[in-house]
């Protein structure tokens, strides 16, 4: 009895003793996760934690890591899973050399204050604890929209993955002091609207972190076609709802999410409707590899991969990922997105940058090119030559693309072939395009003029007569030849010759 007792008194205080600790770590990050890692997880057992709304990061043969909340550790205890708690050493990041957020402010202003002809810096809003997100654009003619597919590269919406920032920063530096040194870079400028936001959680890069402060995983919050299919901006995080309202605001037709803490080309979809599947193919499926396989074969850690055959992997075959911005961007934007994960190690020491942007130059640069290929061209109003929202998309798959509204330009990615394309926009008559030519290199250009469905029935020309007719009404026993309220052709024939012979 007394044993017994002792026994319990035992185990209550170590669980008290383990909850402080996990909780002290929890406060360290300044998060209400604590990261773990789990050995030897099933795919199985990695679909209940997901199921369990934990957050599942960097699926390997061998391991897996999970954030959760200190006092959800118990999932992983009834489920037997065999589990070490990452201590506070192992979190503790080395950021010598790294910007602060006023250094990388005044890197950006720089770059706009020098070239001012190529490059626009815009805050496009505020995180939680009150820090800018800027954006850059680069382009000839910065100051205004032209007939140019806009690009976009987002880094660091994980706090802790710095990677990105620091090689968009390279990026823009080399776009920027190239122009009109490079052929190939003057070409991207002269043809593309590009796009970079290097660092999309500056809240969670300066406290190290993966979440932003509202404890959110910023690729966890993003509208998902099977558990949050609503593209409005309400209850998500605000740097998500920021990027969203851009989103909305431009028609950008390529983009890159980057990541770090392994190096793979990972491409859509992240969810599924059956949490079972083992890849979810979009209908794009084939210009999503080839695209993937284009930055992995440029990149020397990605191609060599043991972990992924040619460093590359679709989202569901790693593992499940609802509410990621690539499935959003692709879903409802209009936007081949992708998300690359640029080094097995998260925030590595920065002597280590150079030997990265090795790595990644030549497939950051070479990956912008993929906006210039497929079919383009302004799409307008036949009457009034105005440009117009409209969507294009290939017969038989889904995916649209969107007119910028500002000028009516589109860009539809499309690998060579021959292709049936639709295009529509409210008010206006559907058009098809057959047997559309489409061959590698530069986008073959298709303008077209939407008529307006006036869309005028029998009866709204009846009504017409009417009015014209005011003081000679016609009576409707005289026009509706069949008496059954159907107002057809004749009838409206047999009103104007009421009205004609009663002049
Ligand atoms: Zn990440």
């Amino acid at each position: 009895m007394i044993v017994k007792h002792h026994k319990t008194t035992k185990i209550v205080l170590s669980s008290l003793l383990i909850m402080h600790l996990l909780l002290s770590i929890a406060s360290a990050a300044q998060s209400k996760y604590i990261e773990i890692i789990v050995n030897n997880i099933s795919r199985q057992q990695l679909i209940e934690l997901t199921q369990h709304g934990l957050i599942i990061d960097h699926v390997k043969q061998e391991s897996v890591t999970v954030y959760i909340p200190p006092e959800q550790i118990s999932i992983l205890d009834n489920m037997g899973l065999n589990y070490r708690i990452l201590s506070q050493n192992r979190l503790k990041i080395n950021t010598d050399g790294y910007p602060s957020i006023d250094q990388l402010k005044q890197t950006l202003q720089s770059f706009e204050s020098n070239y001012p002809e190529l490059c626009q810096l815009f805050e496009i809003g505020k995180s939680y604890e009150g820090r800018p997100l800027y954006f850059l654009k680069i382009s000839d003619h910065v100051d205004i929209e032209e007939d140019e597919p806009e690009v976009k590269y987002i880094s660091s919406m994980h706090g802790d993955e710095p990677v990105g920032l620091i090689l968009c920063l390279n990026l823009i530096d080399d776009l920027l002091t190239q122009y009109n040194q490079d052929t190939f870079i003057t070409e991207l400028i002269d043809n593309l609207e590009i796009w970079i936001m290097p660092l999309m959680n500056p809240d969670g890069y300066v406290h190290h972190q993966r979440f932003n402060m509202q404890d959110i995983d910023l690729n966890r919050n993003f509208p998902d076609r099977v558990n949050d299919n609503n593209n409005t901006t309400a209850g998500r995080a605000v740097e998500v709802q920021h990027v969203m309202n851009w989103e909305f605001a431009h028609s950008s037709v390529l983009s890159v999410n980057f990541h770090g803490g392994t190096a793979v080309v990972n491409y859509p979809y992240d969810s599924d409707f059956n949490p079972y599947a083992r890849y979810s193919a979009t209908p794009d499926d084939k210009l999503f590899r080839e695209m993937a396989l284009s930055y992995a074969n440029l990149n020397p850690t990605m191609r060599n991969s043991s972990s992924f055959e040619s460093g590359i992997t679709n989202g569901v075959e790693w593992y499940l990922v609802y509410g990621g911005m690539q499935d959003w961007s692709y879903v409802w934007m209009g936007c081949m997105e992708v998300t690359i994960e640029l080094d097995n190690e998260k925030w590595p020491v920065y002597s280590k940058l150079s030997q990265l942007w090795d790595n990644n130059r030549e497939a950051m640069f070479n990956y912008f090119t993929w906006a210039l290929k497929g079919i383009r061209g302004i799409i307008t109003d036949s009457i009034t030559g105005e440009p117009i929202h409209a969507s294009i998309q290939v017969e038989k798959n889904d995916f649209r693309v969107y007119t910028d509204p500002d000028v009516g330009d589109y860009h539809r990615i499309l690998l060579p072939g021959v292709y049936n394309l639709i295009v529509s926009a409210d008010g206006y008559v559907t058009q098809y395009l057959t047997d559309v030519q489409i061959s590698d290199g530069y986008a073959s250009r298709h303008d077209i003029a939407l008529r307006p469905d006036l869309n005028i029935s029998v009866s709204d020309i009846i009504n017409m007569i009417q009015v014209l007719s005011l003081s000679k009404p016609v009576p409707i026993q005289y026009y509706d030849i069949n008496r059954d309220g159907q107002l057809e052709l004749t009838d409206v024939i047999w009103a104007m010759h009421y009205l004609v012979s009663n002049l």
